[in-house]
């Protein structure tokens, strides 16, 4: 081993003995004995010298054939020798790196800290080498990667004189290191840092706005109907849509907001600070405007937007992990909220997460061990209280408790458990239709409720008429109700599905009419013939003290819907007086507890089919 330490001891001695020889009398036996050891340390010294001179160029050449640089400085002086290697490597003349000053101006400033700390380790004797990998700048302006690693010789005393090492060019290493975190924290779809970026970020934004005292805010973006696009569309324009909104918001970026793909359609955003609740609420939407506006694709445009869940740190949660979570449930606030919208998280919120969330878990288990049940309602004439129809209607007994229909139906639509629940509907309902028109003969249509996420999947017109078929059953037997929401869907889809069911001979009827936003002339031109008056208008028709409440309302869509060709059914009819009135009003049709709540197949069958059997009312 190169022995530098030894060398520089050796130095030392000699120093020390040639100052003794110069203080000491001529002739005196000390100096006759100092200079006989002087002789052999001069001796030794050219031995080490000679040593060291040829384990230096020993050195130098193993450093060439390992293509690194070699370097000596003097702590002291500061004055540094660089091999040519080295310069090679940057791209310098030989003069251009006298000292460590004119060196440490090239390293980058950056790395200036952790390079002077390692120096100073090393001389120090706190380290047992000195090695930093660093930024040094070159003769083109580039800075490259090197490795850098020295000894130090020492004195008796331990204090370091002189330092000799190599460099070696990591650049290329570096640079592949660089890439790969880069790959690894980096979407590679639309080149967004990923989650674990974001947790990292996130983490250090905590850290800081504790000390700081200041608020940071986590905006969780979800697009609306996504899934519908990549289903319809394919995942290639799925891919390109994600690219379009990601170019949109990048380009507009608010100050102290950075963007993330969390993955999938979720994008999230990290404000660092924000001043509140209100600025949050502010920039997410600007987001939720931004996603709104229509996107030109090369292949198709697309019109999306999106749901958004806002949480506070320290208003809402203390760690990043529960931060998220809260943005995640305030997002799907949102999108329960019909989409397009924006939520804070509230401390309410978790709770109905977690009652959603179990109620998820038995229903999915309720579908396995088929408890689900279907009930029907009567749909009868204003004219002649004749049968014309029936609505099923899902019932969930967990256990004792009969679960309310909408909530469950509405945590079915969010899992998106409403896809086998609705397949579990459609063949239910269907087989029931077979059994009932096999012991009564032709009974009138039997409508099912059909949620707008089933249109999310192109095939449920496909799926119903299979089933029909495979009972053998003509379409009249079959109507289905859908809600305005199915009608407003962007891409169009869903009218096309709606269109294969009524070119197949299935009656569409047009739920709870009068909570949306359709115009009766819009609907003329979609494939609906029915209209069920919401329940609201109904038990509103009659104020108590006998002034009319929505009748005028009422009045209306029934004279435009005769004029339009639409058959119009009054749903939630309680009362005599209502049944009095729709008469009165000419609705054609009357659903509602005046004349019989949902009931069990049996029930239904046993008092109103046995010997009621009627020819079906066509519907469109
Ligand atoms: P909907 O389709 O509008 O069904 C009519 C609702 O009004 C039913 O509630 C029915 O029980 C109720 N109703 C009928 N007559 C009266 C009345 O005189 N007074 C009052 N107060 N209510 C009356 P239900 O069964 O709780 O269902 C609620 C909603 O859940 C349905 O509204 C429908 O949107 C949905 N739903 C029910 N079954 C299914 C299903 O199989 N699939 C899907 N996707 N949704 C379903
Ligand atoms: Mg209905
Ligand atoms: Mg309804």
């Amino acid at each position: 081993m190169f022995q530098y330490p030894r060398w520089g001891i050796g130095l030392l001695l000699l120093n020390a003995t040639a100052g003794a020889l110069t203080a000491l009398h001529p002739d005196t036996p000390a100096r006759m004995l100092l200079a006989a050891s002087l002789c052999a340390l001069l001796l030794l010294a050219g031995i080490e010298f000679a040593h060291f001179r040829s384990i230096k160029r020993a050195y130098r050449l193993a450093m060439l054939a390992a293509h690194d640089g070699f370097w000596e400085w003097d702590p002291v002086s500061k004055s540094l020798k660089v091999g040519n290697r080295l310069l090679d490597i940057l791209g310098y003349k030989d003069r251009h790196i006298p000292d460590s000053h004119a060196w440490l101006k090239l390293v980058h400033p950056e790395d200036q800290a952790l390079y002077n700390s390692a120096v100073t380790q090393h001389l120090k004797g706190l380290s047992a080498f000195f090695y930093c990998e660093y930024r040094v700048l070159a003769v083109d302006g580039q800075y490259r990667w090197v490795a850098s690693r020295g000894l130090a010789v020492r004195d008796r005393r331990g204090i370091a004189y002189q330092m000799v090492g190599s460099i070696t060019d990591i650049d290329e290493r570096r640079r592949h290191q660089e890439e790969m975190e880069f790959l690894a924290q980096h979407d590679a779809l639309t080149g967004l840092p990923n989650r674990l970026l974001f947790a990292e970020h996130l983490q250090a934004s905590i850290l800081s706005a504790r000390s700081s005292g200041q608020r940071i805010a986590v905006l969780f973006i979800d697009l609306d109907r996504f899934k519908n696009i990549n289903d319809t569309l394919g995942h290639r324009a799925g891919d390109q849509l994600l690219q379009s909104v990601t170019q949109q918001l990048r380009k507009d970026l608010p100050p102290a907001c950075r963007l993330y793909r969390q993955g999938g359609d979720e994008f999230i955003v990290l404000i660092d600070p924000v001043n509140d609740g209100d600025a949050a609420m502010q920039i997410a939407g600007r987001f939720k405007d931004l996603i709104a506006t229509p996107l030109l694709g090369s292949e198709s445009d697309f019109f999306t937007c999106a749901s958004i869940g806002i949480s506070l740190f320290p208003d809402d949660a203390s760690d990043g992990e529960s931060l998220l979570r809260h943005a995640d449930t305030a997002m799907y606030e949102a999108k329960a909220a019909g989409g397009n919208t924006i939520r804070s998280h509230t401390p309410l919120m978790n709770q109905r997460v977690t009652y959603r969330m179990s109620l998820e878990n038995q229903l999915r288990k309720a579908l396995a061990e088929n408890r689900l049940e279907l009930y029907f309602q009567p749909q009868t004439s204003l004219a002649d209280n004749r049968l014309v129809g029936a609505e099923a209607l899902l019932r969930w007994h967990n256990g004792e408790t009969l679960i309310p229909t909408e909530q469950f139906i509405s945590v079915a639509e969010e899992s998106g458990l409403i896809i086998p629940i609705g397949d579990w509907v459609i063949d239910r309902a269907i087989a029931q239709i077979a059994a009932w028109r096999a012991s009564h003969g032709e009974i009138p249509p039997i409508a099912i409720n059909l949620s707008p996420r089933q249109f999310w999947r192109p095939s449920v017109s496909q799926r119903i008429i299979a089933t029909m078929e495979k009972y053998g059953l003509p379409a009249s037997a079959l109507e289905t109700e859908v809600t305005e929401s199915v009608l407003l869907d962007a891409d169009g889809s869903s009218v096309e599905e709606l269109l294969k069911l009524k070119a197949a001979g299935i009656a569409i009827a047009l739920d709870d009419f009068g909570t949306g936003y359709s115009s009766l002339s819009y609907l003329q031109h979609l494939p609906v013939g029915t209209l069920k008056i919401d329940r609201s208008f109904i038990s509103n028709l009659i104020h108590d003290d006998g002034s009319s409440g929505s009748e005028p309302m009422v009045r209306a869509i029934i004279a435009m819907a005769r004029s339009l060709g639409f058959r119009v059914i009054a749903e939630g009819v309680e009362t005599v007086q209502q049944r009095q009135r729709l008469q009165a009003l000419e609705c054609d049709v009357m659903q509602g507890y005046l004349v019989s709540r949902p009931l069990p197949a049996d029930e239904f069958a046993r008092k109103f089919l046995e010997g009621k059997a009627q020819s079906p009312t066509p519907a469109n």
